[in-house]
């Protein structure tokens, strides 16, 4: 795999002050494929001066340039597609197959989103005797973790980029060669210098200096609780504008009405797709008692048909991770129906698509994010039930809800503490804005909702 030696920064690879690296391993057969610069707080900082120096000129740009530079973004992403889902495939592991449909290919509709955004967006309105103009904030922090290393990377640069913002990203170590390719491909579409710079390095060194930089007004963050809260304190001490898109538990609840097969292959799916490790995954299905045991066996049915079709999961560390999780599982009481703690493969770091049945909600597998394939399934009594079961965890970022009227859904989704929910397997809708309800976040991501969390207001009175 194509690696640089440097650090993108004002609009050149520039070499790292440091002599340390990261290998990157592709995780399907544990071999190193690429080395990049493990960044210092002192690239960080030179990166960030990079960002503040070409704000102004950025700042004050018409939003119709703006959006011409994402739409040639955009175009770059969509030529260089194939290179994309390759270097994800080596890099995270997942299959080309979904590298190709899912992350080569929804950056390119969320970037074209905000093309089309920056283009019609209200940045000036009338309130009263006021004009509200809404600025951009100014150089934004954006720290991205790995499992849809590309997509959180765009969901993030795109609308600040769109905002007028100046941007210093930190990748995930994991996926730092995708990263870099959305640098060249920053590079191709003719954005000016030092509006976008890429420090790659580990978290608790370039990511905590970039989180903590004076100079930076907003840290955007996707990753585990853990940091993000340190990152809101940090930010919170600063007072300093912050953005957490963090854990999920996530329910499918079934309502008796539903199409039982459809819901659980459904459900099912989600969860193993991109090898579990998707924060908005629907990880607990909820079944009533009456249909428990047939929603039990069809899950276990479709579980075992991917065994290691679906992929490893990122590194060695998330693999033992996510096996604990599965032994502590069956330790608690749970019944494994499909899978197991067994690595189905002797090299690579898979993982057994693993359903569970007789899961209950005080359960660690029911509580707490696992972040790899595993479905637990969980009987509920009635609809009151299944509510407090599925609004029983800290998290609150998706769901599902499926029932035979869609307006019964609707009525049962309102009722969810979460900030997505798709009905009746409702489709991912790039616009649609994404974040968390609870200890699942802070903002939203994605559409004009997402745009707005990188402006800020300036009203003029008459
Ligand atoms: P993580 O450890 O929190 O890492 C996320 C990013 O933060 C990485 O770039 C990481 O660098 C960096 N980082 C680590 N420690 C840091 C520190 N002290 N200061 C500043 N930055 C630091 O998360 P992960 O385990 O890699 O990613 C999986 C988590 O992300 C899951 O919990 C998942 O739910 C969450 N997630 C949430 C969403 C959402 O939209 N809500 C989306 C996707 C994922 P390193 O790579 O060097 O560790
Ligand atoms: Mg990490």
């Amino acid at each position: 795999m194509k690696a640089h030696d440097g650090m993108y920064i004002d609009g050149g690879w520039r070499p790292a002050t440091g002599p340390d690296v990261i290998e990157v391993v592709n995780p399907a057969d544990e071999q190193v494929i690429g080395r990049v610069p493990a960044g210092t707080a002192e690239d960080v900082d030179i990166a960030v001066r990079a960002a503040r120096a070409a704000l102004p000129a950025w700042a004050a740009t018409a939003p119709a340039d703006r959006a011409a530079r994402l739409t040639a973004l955009r175009d770059v992403l969509v030529t260089r597609a194939e290179e994309v889902a390759e270097t994800v495939t080596a890099e995270l592991g997942s299959p080309l197959k979904f590298s190709q449909n899912v992350h080569a290919a929804v950056p390119v509709a969320v970037a074209g989103s905000y093309a089309e955004l920056a283009a019609t967006y209200a940045f000036e309105e009338k309130a009263g005797n006021s004009t509200v103009y809404h600025e951009p904030i100014g150089v934004v922090a954006a720290i991205t973790p790995w499992n849809y290393p590309l997509h959180q990377i765009v969901a993030k640069v795109a609308p600040a980029l769109a905002a007028g913002c100046t941007v210093v990203l930190k990748p995930a170590e994991d996926t730092p060669l995708v990263a870099q390719l959305f640098a060249e491909a920053v590079h191709e579409a003719g954005v000016p210098a030092g509006v976008f710079n890429l420090v790659t390095g580990l978290g608790p060194v370039a990511g905590q200096a970039l989180a903590g930089h004076p100079d930076v007004d907003l840290v955007s963050f996707t990753g585990s609780t853990a940091v993000g809260r340190q990152i809101g304190a940090t930010a919170g001490a600063a007072v300093k504008k912050v953005a957490l898109e963090l854990g999920g538990k996530s329910a499918n609840v079934i309502l008796p009405s539903a199409d039982l097969a459809k819901a659980v292959n459904v459900g099912v799916a989600n969860v193993m797709s991109n090898s579990g490790q998707t924060c908005s995954a629907w990880t607990r299905m909820l079944v009533h008692r009456e249909q428990y045991d047939e929603a039990v066996e069809l899950a276990a049915t479709a579980a075992a048909k991917y065994g290691d079709r679906i992929g490893p999961v990122v590194n060695a560390k998330q693999q033992a991770r996510v096996r604990s999780y599965i032994e502590k599982g069956v330790a608690e009481g749970a019944r494994l129906v499909a899978g197991g703690p067994e690595s189905p493969c002797e090299q690579g770091y898979f993982v057994s698509p693993t359903v569970f049945a007789d899961v209950t909600p005080d359960m660690t597998i029911a509580q707490e994010e696992i972040f790899g394939p595993v479905l637990s399934i969980l009987r509920y009594e009635d609809e009151e039930d299944a509510l407090r079961i599925a609004n029983g965890t800290v998290y609150g970022l998706a769901g599902a809800v499926w029932a035979g009227d869609e307006a019964e859904a609707v009525a049962f989704a309102r009722r969810l503490e979460t900030g997505q929910v798709d009905i009746n397997g409702g489709r991912f809708n790039p616009l649609a804005p994404f974040g968390g309800y609870k200890q699942s976040g802070v903002g939203r991501e994605l559409g004009s909702h997402g745009l707005a969390e990188y402006l800020q207001t300036k009203s003029l009175q008459f």
